[in-house]
């Protein structure tokens, strides 16, 4: 066939042949690369054509102008479509009508939508109707042709065709539109010319091919409106794909009852079960199933009504499974009992589903586990262990709107609109859901109590979306449907009417982005209850490279940790241990002598008599020393015991002092108050005396950490001595604990060669009263950016290095994170200064600067242990980043433990998918 333009522009296929195929997704679009590949693979499709994104790409560099020539290349297909259905684009005698499709890459809402039934005007009707012998048939589709033309080509409201179309139906008695009769669509049709005449001020175009050209420009110009824009953006998704173009052969479901139009999906997308799911109506036409036009009865329904076509449909689901080797969501029509295909893509899926499938895939030996792993999303995975709604409760509620599902979960509450009423609310003992037009962080403390945030405007990163899921909040945000008044206190829902008042319970669900008027019941998602998700992470496991730790202070958690898959514990954090019960007491008691009996010590040690005060001073200081000694032995003895055969580190006290002690402004007014009326207590006034004398301008960067245990060694000496004796005593039980002892914030090696030394002494000093050798290791916290830079020196006195990314994250940016994530950090995100929270998400920077700590670690010690220990070890896409860098593990808080497991393999998978791309 001759080609005009200078570009291949354009793929036809039919006759059982097609020019595309699957693989040319980025060019024809999924519909166009669909429907080529479906008639290759021998399925019934109607015949047409795709013109390519190229085309639309090139329409809009030559400033909306077709490409030269491709008007003729798109004659040249019609011909060849013409020749195909021996019928004539236009002709009116045997008239070809078609369908005018938008298609992009990716399904997009905002696109086009599909004009169906083009080349019709009067004379080809006239042809039509003589040709099926059935008038009303005719009528009804010239009728829908100008409607859809008019409302999406002409850009003619809607609505105006709509209460056109109601009135008819009033005036025939009609309940349903095909309950109207020839006569009646004749005059339906001749009002919806003239409400094109009056709207744009010309008559309906009548000419086949002028309809055709505009219908073209129409859908390349919806590439560009402001919804597919919009959604663009939101998704991430590039402004310079295009769209493709696909003109169908019209099949008509409308010709009767034994024509009828349908969706349907392979398995269930809600459950996964292995069963056709999907609706269809007879006599109908194009999405008048979606739309609801009128009650849609099941798919299983044609399998009585229609056996054959039933039969026939389901071999082809089950064909094009097979094929694409994924869950196939497809349109489908019958004209007079045959079966046509007109869509075939890969179905979307909820969480539940998407995990089913894929295990029942692989068991069925259709897919291998690595594509098993590819297909399941960290964000599944999460939103199965969140409490989800009752899905009876869900089928049975009314539903009031749908935004953007920004953070998962299910918030039960009653409705409130301002952050304060949500804080009152919640003090009385009252679930509330906050809902806000926006939301800012004035807003904060709102959300806080919150069981659930809704907003009308903002997108996946304004600051709803961004502190809801930081602090794990389901919220649905942008639902722009949803005017809210905060004067009326009121909320109502332009789309489908429901409002609610202040008070109101509602629900939101996070995963999917519904809002619900009620309270729908929850159900607890239990691990333990979902053995698909345990079989498809039992294959993550297979696969990974790196193995997965859990942060977990209390043998509780380490012990759930477990139970979710964790491979040993990488951060237990002994200061937690010190703020429980009496505890705090006897800490705050070291704390107040600690600088006079250290001082006292050293002296003492230099052979120095010491007076009564500082005896005394030591007295006390040692005495609540041993208590904390025997207390934290405890704890170890059951985080060693959770934890038996698997590795656990313990980092020694991290956090300056001043966090165990009262509120330097609390304590002062306590004092003065009391000294205006008869005088403050010794210890009150001793204890705000320690505040002040342990007040810092920046205690992040103060005295805290590895340099807390060099000044008063003893918190560090009896952490240590705890810690052996709690593996000597777990040992003895018959135990297996190994303990790796971690020594935080350093940033110069003699930091931790001193703290080393000081220790091995203590350890040693251990084994010998309880004569025994214990197994334990040494190592560091790489947090502070010059302990990073001088890795290779440091792993001299280290068997180990854990990234601690919260604090080498602030240090690296120079920002306070307390300070940063309450205030301008959402700022940067929401703007776009930041592309992400570095918080949330390893940066760059910091990855690489962890990068070069590995690399120089390594150099000095090949066999130096590496993980992730700060929050960063649980977000999957800071897990593929420590993937690359090439750490042994992540180590996250238990609830994400499984994220990470799925996350660490699919990391795996793709680095060595990248390797092989290298080698190639
Ligand atoms: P969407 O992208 O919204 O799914 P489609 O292009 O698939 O839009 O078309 C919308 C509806 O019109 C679908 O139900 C589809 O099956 C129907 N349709 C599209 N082309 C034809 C055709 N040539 N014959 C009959 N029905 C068609
Ligand atoms: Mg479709
Ligand atoms: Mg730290």
């Amino acid at each position: 066939m001759t080609q005009y333009a200078k570009k291949r522009y354009i793929y036809a296929w039919g006759d059982g042949r097609a020019e595309g195929d699957a693989s040319m997704r980025d060019l024809l679009g999924g519909k166009g690369a669909g429907l080529a590949e479906m008639t290759t693979a021998g399925l019934p499709t109607p015949p047409g054509f795709t013109i390519t994104t190229e085309a639309c790409n090139d329409y809009f560099a030559a400033g909306e102008q077709l490409p030269d020539g491709l008007w003729e290349d798109v004659l040249a297909a019609v011909r060849e479509v013409e020749r195909s259905t021996g019928k004539g684009f236009g002709d009116p005698a045997n008239p070809l009508l078609v369908s005018v499709r938008s298609g992009a890459k990716f399904s997009m809402p905002g696109m086009m939508d599909t004009v169906l039934n083009l080349g019709l005007n009067e004379a080809t009707l006239h042809g039509l109707i003589k040709l099926t012998g059935n008038e009303r048939f005719g009528w009804d589709a010239y009728r829908r042709f100008i409607q859809m033309f008019g409302r999406i080509v002409l850009e003619v409201s809607g609505e105006r065709f709509e209460h056109a179309l109601e009135a008819a139906k009033a005036k025939a008695g009609a309940k349903q539109d095909t309950d109207l009769d020839a006569a009646a669509l004749r005059d339906l049709a001749a009002e919806f010319r003239s409400i094109v005449r009056e709207d744009t001020g010309r008559d309906f175009p009548e000419d086949a091919a002028e309809q055709l050209d505009l219908a073209i420009k129409a859908v390349f110009a919806s590439w560009f409106g402001k919804r597919a824009e919009d959604y663009r953006k939101n998704q991430g998704i590039p402004n310079d794909l295009g769209t493709a173009v696909n003109v169908v052969t019209m099949v008509f479901g409308n010709m009767g009852d034994d024509s009828g139009t349908g969706v349907a999906f392979t398995r269930d997308p809600n459950t996964g079960e292995k069963v056709l799911f999907g609706e269809y109506l007879t006599n109908a036409q194009g999405e008048d199933v979606v739309a609801g036009i009128r009650t849609a009865p099941k798919i299983a329904q044609m399998q009585t009504e229609m056996p054959e076509v039933y039969a026939e449909f389901q071999r082809i689901g089950q064909q094009l499974e097979k094929h694409y080797r994924d869950v196939q969501d497809l349109e489908f029509t019958i004209e007079r009992g045959r079966l046509y295909m007109l869509q075939t893509r890969s179905a979307k899926r909820t969480a539940a589903a998407a995990v089913r499938i894929a295990a029942d895939m692989v068991d069925e030996g259709t897919i291998s586990k690595e594509e098993a792993i590819a297909r399941i999303e960290p964000a599944h995975v999460d939103q199965l262990l969140r409490d989800q709604f009752d899905p009876a409760g869900l089928e049975a509620a009314t539903r009031i709107a749908k935004g953007l599902n920004a953070s998962p979960g299910a918030a039960v509450g009653r409705a409130v609109f301002s952050a304060d009423t949500a804080v009152e609310w919640d003090e009385r003992g009252e679930r509330v859901v906050l809902v806000r037009i926006e939301t800012s962080p004035d807003d904060f403390h709102g959300m806080a109590v919150a069981q659930g945030i809704l907003t009308a405007r903002g997108g996946a990163t304004s600051h709803a979306a961004v502190v809801a899921r930081q602090i794990g909040k389901p919220c649905v945000a942008g639902c722009a449907e949803l005017v809210i008044d905060y004067a009326t206190k009121t909320a109502r829902s332009t789309d489908s009417g429901v409002s609610f008042i202040e008070g109101d319970e509602i629900s939101v669900d996070g995963a999917t982005g519904q809002v619900y008027q009620g309270a729908i019941a929850t159900v607890r998602a239990r691990f333990e209850d979902q053995p698909e998700l345990q079989k498809i992470l039992g294959w993550a496991d297979e696969i990974r490279r790196m193995e997965v730790w859990t942060n977990a202070d209390k043998p509780e958690e380490a012990a759930q940790a477990r139970g979710y898959g964790a491979q040993g514990i990488g951060l237990c954090r002994t200061e937690h241990m010190f703020r429980e019960g009496e505890r705090l007491d006897i800490v705050r008691d070291a704390i107040l002598v600690a600088g006079v009996a250290t001082r006292a010590k050293t002296r003492r040690d230099a052979g120095e008599t010491l007076s009564a005060d500082d005896g005394a001073a030591v007295t006390r200081f040692d005495a609540a020393m041993a208590k904390l000694e025997v207390l934290q032995q405890g704890d170890f003895e059951g985080i060693f015991r959770a934890m038996d055969g698997l590795p656990v580190v313990v980092r020694l006290i991290d956090p300056p002092l001043h966090e165990f002690l009262p509120n330097l402004e609390e304590q002062l007014v306590k004092v003065t108050r009391a000294e205006s009326t008869g005088g403050a207590s010794e210890e009150d006034k001793e204890l705000l005396a320690t505040i002040k004398s342990l007040h810092e301008q920046n205690p992040m960067l103060g005295l805290r950490g590895c340099r807390l245990g060099l000044m008063i060694p003893d918190f560090v000496k009896i952490q240590t001595r705890a810690i052996l004796n709690a593996q000597i005593a777990v040992k003895r039980a018959g135990g297996s604990p190994i303990a790796k002892i971690m020594i935080p914030l350093v940033g110069h090696v003699n930091e931790l060669a001193r703290t080393r030394h000081l220790l091995e002494a203590e350890a040693r000093a251990v084994e010998s009263k309880a004569d025994v050798k214990v197994d334990y290791k040494f190592g560091t916290m790489i947090e502070v950016p010059r302990g990073a830079l001088t890795a290779d020196e440091i792993a001299r006195e280290a068997d180990f290095f854990s990234f601690g990314t919260n604090d080498l994250t602030q240090m690296t940016f120079g920002f306070s994170r307390d300070d940063a994530e309450g205030g301008f950090l959402l700022k940067y995100v929401e703007e776009g200064i930041l592309p992400i929270n570095p918080f949330q998400t390893l940066d760059d920077a910091v990855a690489g600067l962890m990068k070069l700590a590995v690399d120089k670690g390594r150099a000095t010690k090949p066999d130096l242990e590496l993980g992730i220990c700060g929050e960063h070890g649980g977000d999957p896409a800071s897990i593929f980043k420590c993937e690359a860098i090439g750490l042994d593990y992540v180590s996250c808080s238990p609830f994400r433990v499984p994220v990470a497991r799925l996350a660490a393999a699919k990391a795996a998978l793709a680095s060595q998918a990248s390797m092989a791309e290298r080698d190639k």
